[in-house]
């Protein structure tokens, strides 16, 4: 069964390995040569494959192998349960329960789908009868509120935000001489989620959900804001969205936003995509969070629950 779930480059080193009359230290290291250079192609952290490659040499045991049984076998399982481990933290990430208000808070990157993925994620429950609500707490993206705003009418899901003075500063550009500070808006993003936070508590919502700005640049001031989000609103569980294109740069911004907020789950979006995802394992050893859901495309639907067994076969295709 492993061997169907391995993939194309590791099955090959491995198949070589097995066709040496002798299996030696020389001949497995070339082996684990090969599958490091496969996983590091597929975005797996360099520190990561390295521990993994010692782990296995410690587990494979040479005289088994020279043995001549089972040595494809022995091999596969090692490096399978190896990749497994590292996604499993040890701990399962909170689990909101029906009927009991529980706030979860996304964050993330800008354009790592975390708006995307709030939606998806209250669809995904609202299906099994949930009720979830939406707050847009991201005062920074011009359209971040619009684009929630959006996708929760089309789910029917409730939502709350504001536009920030910047954005309405935009529309009324156009105008001139109009005194815009006298128009009055909201552009404190911890103001609008306890607002929204408050507001869907009173209405029975049990899964609120606050998208929060993941803005490029400015990298302190985002991390600060997220900071007084998380302690004005409390979240019962924060969930670290991220591109699975994001490559070997995973770790440390897993490790960023896990030094800010208390991250205790990672959501991995596109892997519709050419990616591998291999950075989820840096997000899980960054965060010591398990993944939970993954995306697979761009529609509300496109959402799985995390399987660990796919998921490391697909990454070591
Ligand atoms: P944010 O800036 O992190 O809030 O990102 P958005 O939610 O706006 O998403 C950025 C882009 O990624 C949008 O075009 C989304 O449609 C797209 N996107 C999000 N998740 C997925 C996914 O799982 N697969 C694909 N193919 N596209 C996605």
């Amino acid at each position: 069964m492993v061997l169907a779930q391995l993939g194309g480059s590791i099955s090959r080193a491995i198949q070589q390995m097995s066709n040496a009359t002798i299996i030696d230290e020389k001949v497995l290291n070339e082996c684990l040569n090969e599958i490091t250079r496969a996983l590091l192609q597929a975005d797996v952290q360099f520190k990561l494959v390295r521990e993994m490659q010692t782990n296995i040499k410690k587990i494979v045991n040479l005289d088994d192998l020279a043995a001549g049984h089972n040595k494809r076998r022995i091999i596969q399982q090692a490096i399978f349960n190896e990749l497994c481990k590292i996604l499993d933290p040890g701990k399962p990430s909170f689990t909101p329960k029906k009927g009991k208000p529980s706030v979860i808070m996304f964050v993330g990157l800008q354009g790592s789908g975390k708006t995307t993925t709030c939606t998806k994620y209250a669809y995904y429950h609202q299906k099994k009868g949930w009720k979830p609500a939406l707050v847009c707490a991201d005062t920074f993206r011009a359209g971040a509120f619009d684009q929630l705003k959006q996708n929760a009418t089309k789910a029917k899901i409730p939502f709350y935000g504001r536009y920030s003075f910047d954005n309405l500063l935009d529309i009324l550009s156009a105008f001139e001489n109009l005194e815009i500070d006298e128009f009055y808006t909201e552009s404190d993003p911890v103001r609008i989620a306890v607002e929204g936070v408050e507001t869907f508590k009173k209405e029975n919502c049990d899964l609120i959900i606050v998208d929060t700005s993941g803005r490029h640049k400015q990298e302190a001031a985002l991390f600060e804001e997220m900071r007084q989000v998380s302690e004005a609103t409390n979240p019962d569980l924060v969930i670290f969205v991220m591109d699975s294109s994001i490559g070997q740069a995973a770790f440390d911004q897993a490790q960023a936003f896990k030094q800010s907020v208390s991250v205790g789950a990672v959501i991995v979006t596109k892997m519709d995509g050419h990616a591998k995802g291999g950075g989820a394992l840096s997000a899980v050893a960054a965060t010591k969070s398990p993944v939970i859901f993954i995306g697979t495309g761009e529609h509300m639907d496109e959402f799985e629950v995390f399987d660990v067994k796919p998921f490391v076969s697909r990454l070591l295709g």
